[in-house]
C-alpha cells in the first residue's frame, strides 16, 4: 500500500490554495464543505472563486504566492500552472511537515484528493494513487449507480438507535446480526422509499421482539421496453434483492439476466398450453408469496402504470395489507421514439400527444375515433399490430388524411429493432407478408416524416 486512506477532520483549520482557476476552485470548494477556512493566492480569481470572496466564504490574496504565507497552515493546494511555483510550494510545505497537494502531480503531494461518493455521513473515497485519475472516475460511476442516494438517511436512521439496540443486544455477535438484517432487508428498503417513519416504526418493533418483521414485500417494477441500460438505478438493486421474480412475456431477456442469479423467476406471461396466467392468479401468487416472507419483485416490460394491470395488482396488496413499492419504468412509447427518432411532440407538427390500445375486441377497437383522427398531435398505438389495417382505416373515415405517415416499430430498443414506415393508405400493404416480431408499436402523425433524418439506433441495418 503506497498511499494510506484517512478522512480528515478539518473544520476550523487554516488551508492555503495557490491559484484562481476552476480547478483551485474545485478543491476549494471541497475543502469549505468540510468546514476549512480558505485563503486563495492568486493574481486573479474566476468567476466561481470571486463569487466566495464577494460572499465572504473565503480570503483572497490578491497577488503570487510567498512562502510566509504558509505560517500557520494545517494544508495547502497547488493549483497554479506553473510548474516552477507548484514545485517551490511543495518543496517548502514538506519542510514544515504542512499536508500538500499540487493539482495532476502526485510525485510533487504528500496526499492525493479521492474520487468521492459522497451519502453523509457514509462517504466512499476512491483512489488509484494518482495512476488514473479516470479510471477513479469510472469507478465512482460504477458505484453511484449502484449505492442508493438515501444511504446517508439510512446511517443516520441507524445512528439515533445505536444505544437501543446495544442495550437490547449485549453481545457484539448479536448486534451485528441484528443491524446486517436491518441493513439488507425491509427498514433500508423503506429509507430508500422515501417511507422513514415506517421504517422507524418497524425499526422500533425489531428492536422489542429482537428480531426483524418476517413479513415479506413486493417491488412492482417497471423492467423498460428491452435494453438493459434504460433500467433505472432502484430498478436494478430491487431486481438484485428479491428472492423471487414474477416476469411476463414482454420482459427481454438481457433485462430477466440482470435479476439475482439464485432468486427463482417464475414465468407468468406464458403458462405450458402458452396462455396467460389469469390475472386474478398473479395477484393472489404475489400475496401468497409475500406471506411467506419473500421479496417478490413483479417485472413488468415498460412502465407498471401504462396498459400494465400494475393498478390491480397492488390494489389486491393494499387489501391485505401488504407492503409495495412501484418503481417506474420506460415505456415503449417512449424508448421507441427516442431509438426510433421519432420525437413525440415538436413545435411545427404535433402539440399533443396520446397514448391509446389498440388490442382489437370482437373485431373492432372501442376508441374515440374523432378524437385521434385530429391534426397537430401523435398518437402511439400499444398493442396495435393484428389491429393495424383497422387503425389506418378508421383514422382516414374520421378525417385524417391518406398521406398522414405512420411509423411501426418492432422490438424497440433491442438488437431486434426494425422500423417500417409509410402512409395510413400504404401501411398495411407494405408490412403483409413482412414477418413482424412482436412486440411493436405504431406511432402516427407528422413527427414521423422526422425518423428518416433522426434515426441513428440501427442495429439490424
Ligand atoms: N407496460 C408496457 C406496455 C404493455 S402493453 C409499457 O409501458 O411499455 C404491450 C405493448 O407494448 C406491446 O403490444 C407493444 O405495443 C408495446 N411494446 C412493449 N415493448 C415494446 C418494444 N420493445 N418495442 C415496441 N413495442 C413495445
Amino acid at each position: 500500500m503506497d498511499l494510506l486512506p484517512l478522512f480528515m477532520n478539518i473544520r476550523g483549520a487554516s488551508c492555503l490554495v495557490i491559484g484562481g482557476g476552476e480547478v483551485a476552485a474545485r478543491k476549494a470548494s471541497l475543502l469549505l464543505e468540510a468546514g476549512a477556512v480558505i485563503t486563495v493566492v492568486s493574481p486573479a480569481l474566476c468567476l466561481g472563486l470571486q463569487q466566495w470572496q464577494d460572499d465572504g466564504r473565503i480570503e483572497h490574496l490578491k497577488r503570487g504566492f510567498s512562502e510566509q504565507d504558509l505560517q500557520n497552515k494545517t494544508l495547502v493546494i497547488a493549483a497554479t500552472d506553473d510548474h516552477a511555483v507548484n514545485e517551490r510550494v511543495s518543496e517548502l510545505a514538506r519542510a514544515r511537515n504542512i499536508l500538500v497537494n499540487v493539482v495532476d502531480n502526485p510525485a510533487l503531494c504528500s496526499f492525493v484528493m479521492p474520487s468521492i461518493i459522497d451519502r453523509s455521513p457514509v462517504q466512499i473515497a476512491i483512489s488509484t494513487g494518482g495512476a488514473s485519475p479516470v479510471l477513479a472516475r469510472l469507478l465512482r460511476a460504477k458505484l453511484e449507480s449502484t449505492i442508493p442516494a438515501a444511504y446517508g438517511r439510512l446511517a443516520a436512521l441507524v445512528e439515533r438507535f445505536r444505544t437501543p439496540v446495544k442495550k437490547r443486544f449485549p453481545t457484539v455477535n448479536a448486534r451485528r446480526g441484528f443491524w446486517e438484517s436491518i441493513l439488507q432487508g425491509k427498514v433500508a428498503e423503506l429509507v430508500f422509499a422515501g417511507k422513514e417513519q415506517q421504517a422507524e416504526r418497524i425499526l422500533e418493533q425489531s428492536i422489542a421482539v429482537g428480531d426483524e418483521s418476517t413479513v415479506g414485500e413486493v417491488y412492482l417494477v417497471g423492467g423498460g421496453p428491452g435494453d438493459p441500460d434504460l433500467l433505472t438505478f432502484r430498478a436494478l438493486r430491487l431486481m438484485q434483492q428479491a428472492d423471487v421474480v414474477l416476469y411476463d412475456r414482454l420482459v427481454s431477456e438481457e433485462v430477466l439476466n440482470l435479476c439475482r442469479r439464485d432468486a427463482e423467476r417464475i414465468n407468468v406471461g406464458k403458462a405450458r398450453d402458452k396462455h396467460l396466467v389469469p390475472q386474478g392468479e398473479i395477484n393472489q401468487l404475489l400475496v401468497k408469496l409475500a406471506k411467506e416472507g419473500k421479496r417478490v419483485c413483479r417485472l413488468k416490460g415498460g412502465d407498471p402504470f401504462v396498459f400494465g394491470r400494475g393498478g390491480e395488482e397492488i390494489e389486491t396488496l393494499a387489501a391485505e395489507g401488504i407492503n409495495f413499492q412501484v418503481v417506474p419504468g420506460i415505456t415503449a412509447a417512449l424508448g421507441t421514439a427516442a431509438y426510433a427518432g421519432i420525437p413525440l411532440t415538436h413545435r411545427d407538427y404535433s402539440q399533443a400527444v396520446t397514448f391509446v390500445t389498440g388490442h382489437m375486441k370482437n373485431g373492432s377497437m372501442d376508441l374515440n375515433w374523432p378524437a385521434l383522427a385530429q391534426t397537430n398531435q401523435t398518437v402511439v398505438f400499444y398493442m396495435g399490430l393484428k389491429g393495424l389495417p383497422v387503425i389506418c382505416e378508421q383514422l382516414m373515415t374520421h378525417g385524417l388524411s391518406a398521406e398522414t405517415p405512420i411509423a411501426l416499430v418492432q422490438q424497440a430498443t433491442t438488437p431486434r429493432q426494425k422500423s417500417y414506415t409509410g402512409t395510413l393508405a400504404t401501411m398495411p400493404e407494405l408490412i403483409s407478408g413482412k414477418e413482424i416480431q412482436p412486440p411493436t408499436l405504431i406511432i402516427v402523425g407528422e413527427v414521423v416524416r422526422l425518423h428518416d433524418k433522426l434515426k441513428w439506433f440501427q442495429p439490424s441495418a
